[in-house]
This record gives C-alpha cells, sequence and structure tokens, in this order.
C-alpha cells in the first residue's frame, strides 16, 4: 500500500511551508478533482496539505467596486452570498449552475482556478472579469494566470489565497452544460467595464481564451447584432465524445450572442 502523509496546517503560511519542504505534496481544497484523480490511480502525492483548518483562505468581502473571494470559498457559498448577487450576479448564477449539489458544497473557487480544468466554469469568469489572484507570493493577473491544460502561473508550493473581481457594469454567463456532469461543453463569460469588453470562452479549447474580435465589435456596440458575422475556426478547439470541435466553434458565436442579450437584461 502506498504511504501518504496527511497535514492540516492552519495558516497559508503555514501550508506554503509545507509545501514548499515537500514537492511531491498537493494541496488539499475540497477534494472534488483531487480525490478521483487519487482513487483512479493518475496521482500519487507523498503527502495531502489539506487547506479546510485555514480560516484565512474563506470568505467573501465587497469592498468598493472590488469583489474579493477567498480561496477556499465553497461555490455554494459563493451562489448564495448577498454581496456576490448584488455586485456580479453572473457570478453567483455561474457557481450555482456548477455540478450538484454535493459538488457545490465541497468544491472551492480556488480549487477550481488552481485546477484550470479545460472545461471548469470559474476560469471564464476570472478572465472576463479581469481578476487578480492572490497567492502567498505575488498578484497575478487573470491573463497571465491561466498557461494551458491544467497549467497555471502557480509555481510550486506557491498558494492561491484569493481572488479579486473588480465589478463591472454588465456581465453574464452562458455555457451548454454536459448534461451528466454540468461541466461546459461551451461556455461564454463576457464583461463590461466603461467601454471596454471582455469575451473569455471555456470548454472549448485545452484552456480558457479570450475572443478579441467579439471584444473590439462589443466594445464599439453592446448588442447582440454587433457579433454578426464573427466566427471561430475549429483549427486548435476540442473535440471529444461529447462534441466536436466544429460543434464547439458554432456554439460560441451562438453563446455569446445569448449572453449579451442576458447582460442586457
Ligand atoms: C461530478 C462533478 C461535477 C462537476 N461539475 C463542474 C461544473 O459543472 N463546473 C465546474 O466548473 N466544475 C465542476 N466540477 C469541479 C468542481 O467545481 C471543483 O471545484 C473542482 O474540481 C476543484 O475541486 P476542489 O475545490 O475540491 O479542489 P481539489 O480537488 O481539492 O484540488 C484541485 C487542484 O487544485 C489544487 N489546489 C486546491 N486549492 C488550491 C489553492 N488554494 N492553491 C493552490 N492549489 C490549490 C490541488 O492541489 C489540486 O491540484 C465538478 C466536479 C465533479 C466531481
Amino acid at each position: 500500500m502506498t504511504q501518504l502523509a496527511y497535514h492540516r496546517p492552519v495558516s497559508a503560511a503555514e501550508a506554503a511551508r509545507l509545501a514548499a519542504g515537500d514537492p511531491e505534496a498537493k494541496l488539499l481544497a475540497g477534494g472534488q478533482s483531487i480525490v478521483p484523480s487519487l482513487k483512479l490511480g493518475l496521482l500519487a502525492p507523498s503527502a495531502l496539505i489539506d487547506l479546510a483548518g485555514i480560516p484565512e483562505l474563506r470568505g467573501i468581502r465587497l469592498q468598493g467596486r472590488t469583489l474579493t473571494v477567498g480561496a477556499m470559498t465553497t461555490h455554494a457559498a459563493v451562489a448564495a452570498s448577498p454581496e456576490v448577487r448584488s455586485s456580479i450576479p453572473a457570478l453567483a448564477r455561474l457557481a450555482e449552475g456548477i455540478g450538484d449539489r454535493q459538488v457545490r458544497n465541497r468544491g472551492t473557487a480556488g480549487g477550481s482556478l488552481a485546477n484550470s480544468d479545460p472545461a471548469a466554469d470559474y476560469p471564464a469568469a476570472a478572465l472576463a472579469l479581469g481578476a487578480v489572484l492572490r497567492t502567498t507570493r505575488r498578484p497575478i493577473p487573470a491573463d497571465a494566470f491561466f498557461k494551458g491544460l491544467f497549467e497555471t502561473a502557480l509555481e510550486p508550493g506557491e498558494l492561491l489565497t484569493a481572488m479579486e473581481f473588480p465589478v463591472p457594469d454588465r456581465a453574464a454567463y452562458v455555457k451548454l452544460p454536459q448534461p451528466a456532469s454540468r461541466f461546459a461543453l461551451v461556455g461564454v463569460f463576457l464583461a463590461q467595464t466603461g467601454g471596454a469588453v471582455r469575451v473569455a470562452v471555456t470548454g472549448a479549447a485545452p484552456c480558457v481564451f479570450r475572443v478579441r474580435e467579439m471584444e473590439e465589435a462589443l466594445a464599439r456596440r453592446f448588442a447582440p447584432e454587433s457579433l454578426a458575422g464573427i466566427g471561430l475556426a475549429a483549427d486548435g478547439l476540442s473535440s471529444d465524445i461529447h462534441g466536436s470541435a466544429a460543434y464547439r466553434a458554432h456554439l460560441i458565436p451562438v453563446l455569446a450572442r445569448q449572453a449579451v442579450a442576458q447582460a442586457l437584461g
């Protein structure tokens, strides 16, 4: 039987120290991704560093035009939060649409972002809202955080501590959920702040990405019609049993138009 040590630090600094001291150790948030990987034998860490006993990593705060969500805040807490619902309702709805009740009660915003699953919902929100991801070492802008399939800018021993979401003027998230898991077959999050618009797509490629052509068209005029004629090539998009690359390419502008309409109310 494989030996697996278990640590339960009480501060982010202690967790970071433990992680830095053992490159084979893995951080444990709600276990919604890592536990299945352990069960399937895809991961065999030397230790689990459980973040559940670290109060400073939880909670939601709205200060001025910045919404801060602690890394260990569950999807259920984000969905139910009056601060989130009043400042960025699209983020609350995104959290409400994740998985099932158990996943929402165990899974965390930070775990989802650190995992960078290609079909996860939060990366689209972080990228479209221009979030800043705070770690035990530095602030990382969302544009520099997502590096590829299950790959982020986090370095070994670096913990995500909180996400700072600038409150937009309007935002919306529309996804076509994979019916069994509710992961995004394709999901489009868009946000308008002042004259600027950001459009982020998840589920369609190995990593979340922005669609500049849509952003520029919507910045000129924020209306579904502005997206007419803007299409994406299927090259480089994901193809699997749930949908072909061509289907995903087709879905992106469809969902983007729906998101604009939703953002306009
Ligand atoms: C049945 C099912 C359905 C799901 N449906 C959806 C869905 O519809 N949409 C969606 O977006 N997601 C979905 N998920 C994923 C879910 O949202 C979890 O949030 C996600 O799997 C991360 O889980 P977790 O927070 O428990 O992190 P864990 O599984 O504990 O950790 C995930 C990874 O992140 C690392 N990590 C965790 N916290 C930190 C941190 N603070 N700093 C640095 N690294 C960290 C861990 O070491 C690990 O590598 C689903 C999961 C399941 C099991």
